[in-house]
């Protein structure tokens, strides 16, 4: 009988130990094997497409529809049953130029996958933006041979919000840098004449001050269109949002010290009158600031003749800041525009003036920010009176 040395013996305890674990050991390896494919489920499939944001069709070679999933009922604004239905019966689309898509056509002669842009579905006023996506389905993606289209895939993406974003910015960067140029045009042509006019031996000092006056008024343009810019982008990324307490009547002082000899250089009074029990409030000075920065500017500008005034009174529920002026007025139809991006009034006063239309924007915009409110009262031809409503709560 042969004897079993001890490496063998060894040897024979592991292969009994793995006798012992054959069982469930096999059995773990079957699973690792064959795999279930979740893709046999056609549930799974269903359940992929429906958590797809966007609108996915599938075509069957006659173009009637085998699969949707539930963002396609969604952009077809209806709830009924969508098998076996035509495609081009039951979608409208538009191009950007109002004509009929011709997605009958494009299917027809799709060879391979193609994007359309920007193309229309709906009313007017209701009217979506759409990317579309066609795929043709071959024949090879189930068989070795063949090569035929079988089907048709189809994924709509809703562009609305991204392309209204675009133009905004595109009209915004236009807007900007045409209202730039006249000033450094203004400044570049100034400074060329100085120049002209330095080389002369008699130089006419009446001249020489009315041209750099007309090149520093167009600096303070320039200067006030990047500071309008360089708030919005800052209020637009919330930043400088901290709130403190602030001391309401020592900022309007400041406003006032810092705006009386601009008002009287144009030849007008500036008033302040402060009637507050608190003056304290947890706010953002920043923000306050720059409203009213851009309501005296304003002031200032549509303001021939007469007089400006700084108040401030407490409500019940308000700190009520008002900046009132004798100036030239605003008709009904602009008090209503007069907030938005760019507006101008046509008034031949306003025309004449510098301005692009943003620090009425801004104002609304940080008054949002303030959870205050503002209101507006005018007389065309009287004078108009601005309001930031702060809201008490937070006073000290
Ligand atoms: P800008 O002054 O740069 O044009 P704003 O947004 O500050 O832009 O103002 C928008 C428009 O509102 C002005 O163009 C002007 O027509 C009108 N406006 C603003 N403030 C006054 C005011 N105090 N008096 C008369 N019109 C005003």
């Amino acid at each position: 009988m042969q004897k079993i040395s001890p490496p063998n013996f060894h040897f024979l305890t592991i292969i009994c130990y793995n006798n012992h674990m054959q069982k469930p050991f096999l059995k773990r390896k079957q699973k690792e094997t064959k795999p279930e494919n979740p893709l046999n489920n056609p549930g799974y499939l269903i359940a992929i497409t429906n958590n797809i944001s966007g609108a996915v069709l599938v075509l069957n070679k006659e173009e009637k529809i085998v699969h949707y999933n539930a963002a396609s009922l969604d952009l077809l604004n209806t709830n009924t049953n969508l098998l076996e239905k035509g495609i081009t019966t039951i979608l409208k689309l538009k191009t950007k130029e109002g004509e009929p898509f011709p997605l009958k056509e494009k299917i027809a002669t799709s060879k391979v996958s193609e994007t359309y842009e920007d193309l229309r579905l709906g009313e007017k006023d209701e009217e979506i933006r759409l990317e579309l996506t066609l795929s043709p389905i071959k024949s090879n993606v189930f068989t070795v041979k063949g090569n035929e289209t079988i089907g048709y895939v189809i994924f709509f993406r809703d562009i609305t919000k991204t392309k209204s974003l675009e133009e905004e910015r595109n009209e915004f960067i236009s807007v900007v840098s045409h209202e730039l140029r006249t000033p450094s045009a203004v400044i570049e042509g100034t400074i060329s004449n100085l120049e002209i006019l330095s080389d002369r031996p008699e130089l006419d000092k009446t001249i020489l001050k009315k041209t750099l006056e007309t090149a520093h008024n167009q600096a303070k343009t320039l200067e006030k269109i990047i500071n309008d810019l360089s708030t919005l982008s800052r209020a637009e990324r919330n930043l400088d949002a901290a709130a403190e307490p602030v001391d309401i009547k020592a900022l309007l002082n400041q406003k006032f010290l810092e705006h009386t000899p601009i008002a009287e250089k144009a030849g007008l009074r500036l008033n302040l009158n402060v009637h507050l029990k608190s003056n304290k409030l947890i706010t953002n000075p920043f923000y306050i600031e720059e409203i009213l920065q851009n309501l005296l500017g304003n002031a200032e500008k549509y303001t021939d003749k007469g007089e400006i005034t700084l108040k401030a009174e407490e409500t019940e529920k308000n700190i009520e800041i008002s900046v009132i002026d004798t100036g030239i007025g605003i008709a009904k139809a602009d008090r209503e525009k007069i907030f938005e991006k760019f507006y101008r009034a046509e008034d031949f006063h306003t025309r004449k003036s510098e301005g692009i239309g943003l620090g009425l924007y801004i104002v609304k915009k940080l008054a949002k920010k303030l959870e205050a409110e503002i209101t507006l009262e005018s007389r065309p031809g009287f004078g108009s009176t601005f309001t930031l409503k702060l809201p008490k709560h937070q006073s000290q």
